[in-house]
């Protein structure tokens, strides 16, 4: 079996087709531009670059990015003034805190202060609490992105047997908690679960959401299962060993060129959504 390539760079550059030309209907409905915020706090090299992507992404498909860059030692007070600031700006549509912010600051409470109508990035509580209910909120962009991956392939998800490697906030957690919601039997596994290769074994459908290059074996993976690969790490490996499961997998995201622009891809994606709704469907 050769296994079917989940392209996440051709679906975004296809959608960010599609998104261009909704940015140009809301401009000619209501003369307005939908205006990504981005916040920037610190100077780490990857999160400058990510942050350039996303500005890069909005310009690509004519929306607007507003670019936020506080110093190193920002307090939690001072981002929050600037989340509230940016909250209350009928001119931004979406807020990105972009993640990790530096150590005295308080994430989580940093996160929790974005109005939900502005979350485009998926990471209030919140959200994650009505995403979990089945309610609206934008969903957490890479365990989204993922799952916007899989419907454009049509992999079919209910009653299958998921494996979730990784339970972070950000990308584990709502992950399982998606794809329990399209009906999948969800096994969250984490670093404390024992006996991870047996559990692998069993799964339908494994993501590794891991943070360690090739963690996840190939030998683990069962003949024909679909297999998402979150990681993204030097050497243009991820957290599972892909190259022996092109011929035994039913699909597999490929790193790099899976999961990675689906993240932005979805970021800008809800940015237009809540645009459209600000600027249009008022
Ligand atoms: P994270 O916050 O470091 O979480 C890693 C998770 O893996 C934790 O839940 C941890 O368990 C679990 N884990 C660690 N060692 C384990 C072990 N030996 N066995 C089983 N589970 C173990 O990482 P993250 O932010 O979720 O990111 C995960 C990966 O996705 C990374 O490779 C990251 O680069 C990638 N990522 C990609 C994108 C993208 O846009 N493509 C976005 C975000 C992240 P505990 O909870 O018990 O500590």
């Amino acid at each position: 079996m050769t296994a079917l390539i989940l392209d996440g760079k051709a679906l975004a550059q296809k959608t960010e087709t599609e998104l261009a030309e909704r940015v140009k209907a809301i401009q000619a409905a209501s003369g307005s531009t939908p205006i990504l915020a981005t916040i920037l706090v610190g100077d780490d090299p990857a999160s400058a670059t990510y942050v350039k992507m996303k500005g890069n992404a909005c310009a690509r498909i004519g929306m607007d990015s507003l670019k936020v860059e506080l110093p190193n030692d920002t307090t939690t007070e001072q981002l929050l003034a600037k989340i509230h600031e940016l909250n209350q700006n009928p001119n931004v549509h979406g807020i990105l805190l972009q993640h990790p912010v530096p150590s005295q600051i308080d994430e989580r409470a940093c996160f929790d202060a974005i109005a939900l109508n502005k979350d485009v990035d998926g990471v209030t509580c919140l959200g994650f609490g009505r995403m979990a209910m089945g309610e609206h909120a934008y969903g957490c962009a890479t365990p989204k992105g993922i799952m916007r991956l899989l419907e454009a392939y049509n992999i079919p998800l209910a009653g299958k047997h998921a494996v979730v490697v990784g339970r972070s906030p950000i990308l584990g957690k709502p992950m399982a908690l998606m794809l329990l919601n399209a009906n999948a039997t969800v096994t969250i596994c984490h670093s404390k679960t024992q006996n991870l290769e047996e559990h692998i074994k069993r799964a339908d459908i494994v993501v590794g959401a891991v943070g360690k290059p090739e963690f996840i074996k190939a030998e683990w993976i069962k003949d024909g299962a679909v297999v998402v690969d979150a990681g993204y790490h030097p050497g243009g490996v991820g957290d599972i060993e892909l190259g022996p499961l092109a011929e035994r997998a039913a699909a597999i995201t490929p790193v790099p060129g899976g999961v990675g622009p689906m993240t932005i891809n979805t970021l800008i994606y809800q940015t237009v959504d809540a645009g459209e709704k600000s600027l249009v469907n008022k």
